[in-house]
């Protein structure tokens, strides 16, 4: 049954259940939180960030996708919370749905709350309502410090910065994006997730 209230109704109100094969519920899990980024060839190829926060994935598009350089600031567009159970969905949406084209999971794993570390700190829901979060990233990609802070609140469109933290895992003048450009999780590249999820 789907029950169009709390935090996923806006994720519900968008889709068609029995016409997209995204999945619509999730469990909490024992552990770190999860996060992960998908690769999503819709009208615009871009990269959607979500981290487990508060029992779904909060989540936002990032055009350009995460970088590994510090010296490179991503913008971050928030979007509606996502279910847990979407951190390992890969296939294809529909012509016609929300968000139609191929979904591959680039990069998946769990992060930390860096802010929790120190004494008296806010937790991560209250550091995502003040729009500043710093997290460590434990991906197949990604990995070690990165900042996210909102630059603009309210209005239409509220957005944040993404990058990554100086550390030993930064890598400067270099392009994840390129460098690992397929699935986290099968290892395949877009196209072949569109023919083999087509066939399926
Ligand atoms: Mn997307």
């Amino acid at each position: 049954m789907v029950i169009n209230e709390g935090p996923l109704a806006g994720y519900r109100a968008k889709r068609d259940h029995a016409n997209t094969p995204e999945p619509f519920g999730g469990q909490k899990h024992d552990g770190d939180p999860i996060f992960v980024v998908q690769k999503h060839d819709a009208s615009h190829l871009h990269y959607d960030l979500r981290l487990e926060m508060g029992g779904v994935l909060k989540s936002w598009a990032v055009p350009k996708g995460p970088s590994m350089d510090p010296k490179v600031k991503r913008l971050a567009i928030p979007t509606e919370d996502h279910p847990l159970d979407y951190a390992d969905f890969e296939g294809v949406i529909p012509e016609g749905q929300y968000g139609a084209g191929t979904v591959m999971v680039w990069d998946i794993g769990t992060y930390r709350d860096l802010k929790s570390e120190t004494k008296g700190a806010h937790s991560i829901e209250e550091c995502y309502d003040r729009g500043h979060l710093d997290i460590w990233l434990d991906g197949k990609k990604l990995k070690g410090g990165f900042t996210m802070v909102r630059t603009k609140r309210g209005g239409a469109k509220p957005q944040w910065l993404l990058w990554k933290k100086k550390d030993e895992h930064a890598q400067l003048g270099r392009d994840i994006l390129l460098e690992a450009p397929n699935s986290a999780l099968t290892g395949r590249d877009l196209s072949q997730i569109r023919s083999e999820e087509a066939e399926a």
